[in-house]
């Protein structure tokens, strides 16, 4: 039987893999802010645990957001389960009927949350909820795109430096040659 990290291991999308490992061994570089007031500034201060409050149940989290995002994660992934919420994304949930691509959807809310976090956090720039789901959406056709996934995450990584009809040329590319897959595992 796989293993909780038998699983992480598998997520075919680099950075949401290492964010999402990172986030269960309890390895993401926030472990500094336990008892302290939470950085986005909401009313639970001090905080006695830095990981689901901030990634996940802080109330300066758009409801919208986190409704959205528990629906991504139920449409990409087939996992339809009643009750779920983001505080209850767990890949050792036994309701999940399928692991891998539910371990997918997480990967990539979890990596978006954490840009958003370790933005204010580091960075001292609010966290953009706007553009989130589009975002995931984005990165989930992308995973299915090999040839076109690296430029498109050159592109998120160095937005700045490449001119817009360069990115709306690469978006558009992959727009035009994506089907959504039958099966991933
Ligand atoms: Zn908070």
């Amino acid at each position: 039987m796989a293993t909780h990290f038998d699983i992480i291991s598998k997520i075919p999308y680099d950075k949401g893999r290492n964010t999402v490992f990172r986030f269960f061994a309890r390895a993401l570089p926030i472990n500094h802010i336990r008892l302290k007031p939470c950085p986005y500034n909401c009313d639970s201060i001090p905080l006695d645990e830095p990981y689901l409050h901030p990634m996940l149940t802080c109330p300066t989290i758009p409801t919208a957001v986190k409704i959205k995002a528990v629906e991504f994660i139920r449409l990409i992934s087939g996992n339809n389960i009643p009750g779920l919420t983001l505080e209850h994304i767990y890949l050792d949930n036994p309701l999940l009927i399928n692991t891998h691509k539910f371990a997918l959807a997480l990967s990539i809310i979890l990596h978006k949350l954490w840009i958003n976090y370790s933005k204010t956090l580091y960075g001292h720039d609010p966290p953009i909820w706007g553009e989130f789901i589009p975002w995931c959406v984005k990165t989930y056709k992308i995973i299915y795109t090999n040839r076109l996934f690296e430029q498109i995450i050159k592109f998120e990584k160095y937005k700045p430096d490449i001119p817009h009809p360069s990115k709306d040329e690469i978006i558009s590319t992959f727009h035009r040659k994506w089907t959504p897959p039958p099966s991933l595992f």
